[in-house]
């Protein structure tokens, strides 16, 4: 039988002590007090791939562990629907494309026909995540509880018409939650504002030795006769594959170096399997394109790693940013969207705008080996401040309280 004790023991606040000390988590605990009577809902459209499910997971357990009884519901999507979703992803992140009234036929009626088994009367609040489940909220006209609208897309230029239609929903629900104050739109809603994080102790981001760090890369057949050049993203052309290669392309021509694109498929992405068979045709003993589905290599890879890369064009936030500053990692990253709040340029990484720039810092780090340690130590101390699961799960809580009007 399941030790739901031992296991919820493993996201206590309490572990958390040694990163954030007993003060913060003692106050952390004493807030979650407040709540425990409460029942909350996350709706979400996949289990699986991408930086909501990978921050979802920890935050419920934690929730949890800390008493508050917190659900997560998935949407049951199909093709058609997630192609239709992620027109709208490309959209809000400011691509100029239609979304016709068949695709808001699809995407609305997928959305009715999940409402009716969302099954969240008893919820005290209900969070849902992103555009897929957006209209969900139309479909519950009765409600008691607060509902909450957390985008974690980059808003900065979201295209007008297709904002100006997913507003409609938007405005229904009690709060919108974005990652940052420049995301902000013009709403009749109140705005709040709530950067993700990341778990420390999850098998992607926990302390490896030397020797499991060489264990899991043998294992996977990674080349360390030269450098490591790493980039860890789902196939998306906003995460800039191509940027990525033609910074190595010109980086190599000064040092030599191997580069691993290690990427996963969400299976509310559609276009990612497109996307993967061009990356692929550029592919060869130094360029390695990876989709294995490993937590720990993609520690493994950070932590070897002579530089990461995250050379997005648009990023709400770059998770993986965090899991490689978090391990100490020289991080350059795109200078874009939530990446800017993470990264301080030449402090804890470096910001680029475009592969020559990339090329350029790569090349620095590679011929300077102080450089990483120097940026990379920096970087820990940031995530740790401002990136670790109990500042996220201490954000919700105090939200929560405001909206169930619990003292707080
Ligand atoms: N990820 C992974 N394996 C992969 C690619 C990505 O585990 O092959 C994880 C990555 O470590 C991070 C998340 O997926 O935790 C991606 O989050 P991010 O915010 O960087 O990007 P998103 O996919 O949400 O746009």
């Amino acid at each position: 039988m399941l030790d739901s004790g031992a296991t919820l023991g493993l996201h206590s606040v309490e572990q958390y002590t040694p990163l954030i000390g007993l003060e913060a988590v003692e106050r952390i605990l004493q807030k979650a007090e407040l709540l425990r009577a409460m029942h909350v809902v996350h709706v979400s459209s996949t289990f699986y791939g991408g930086g909501v499910t990978e921050m979802l997971t920890p935050l419920t357990l934690m929730m949890n562990a800390s008493g508050i009884q917190t659900g997560w519901r998935m949407m049951q999507g199909t093709p058609g629907f997630f192609t239709c979703t992620k027109k709208l992803h490309n959209a809000l992140q400011g691509e100029d494309l239609p979304f016709s009234d068949a695709d808001k036929g699809i995407y609305e009626q997928v959305t009715f026909e999940n409402a009716l088994r969302l099954d969240v009367e008893d919820a005290d609040a209900v969070i849902v995540h992103d555009p897929q489940p957006l209209p969900l909220i139309s479909v519950v006209p009765e409600r008691e509880a607060p509902w909450i609208w957390q985008c974690h897309i980059e808003l900065s230029s979201p295209n007008r018409p297709v904002w100006d239609y997913l507003r409609g929903f938007v405005e229904q629900y009690d709060t919108a939650v974005f990652h940052l104050p420049e995301y902000a739109q013009d709403l009749g809603i109140e705005q709040r504002f709530i950067l993700p994080a990341i778990d420390p102790f999850s098998a992607k981001n926990r302390d490896l030795t030397g020797a499991e760090i060489d264990e899991c890369l043998a294992f996977h057949r990674i080349p360390l006769d030269r450098p490591l050049i790493v980039q860890v993203s789902r196939f998306d052309r906003w995460k800039d594959p191509w940027g990525v290669i033609e910074a190595f392309r010109q980086a190599r021509k000064v040092v030599d170096c191997t580069l691993v694109l290690l990427g996963n498929t969400a299976v509310d992405d559609p276009e990612a399997k497109v996307i993967l068979e061009t990356i692929h045709s550029s592919a060869d003993e130094r360029l390695l394109v990876l989709t294995v589905d490993d937590a720990t290599l993609v520690n493994a890879l950070q932590r070897r790693a002579a530089v990461v890369l995250q050379k997005s064009i648009r990023e709400g936030f770059g998770l993986t940013v965090a899991e490689a500053m978090w391990k100490g990692a020289a991080v350059i990253g795109g200078n874009v969207g939530g990446i800017r709040r993470q990264i301080r340029d030449g402090e804890n990484g470096f910001l680029v705008d475009t592969p020559t720039q990339a090329a350029d810092r790569i090349v620095q780090l590679l011929t300077d080996p102080g450089l990483k340690q120097q940026l990379g130590a920096n970087a820990k101390n940031t995530v740790r401040e401002n990136f670790l699961l109990t500042r996220l799960m201490e954000d919700w809580i105090d939200l929560l309280a405001e909206k169930s009007g619990a003292p707080h």
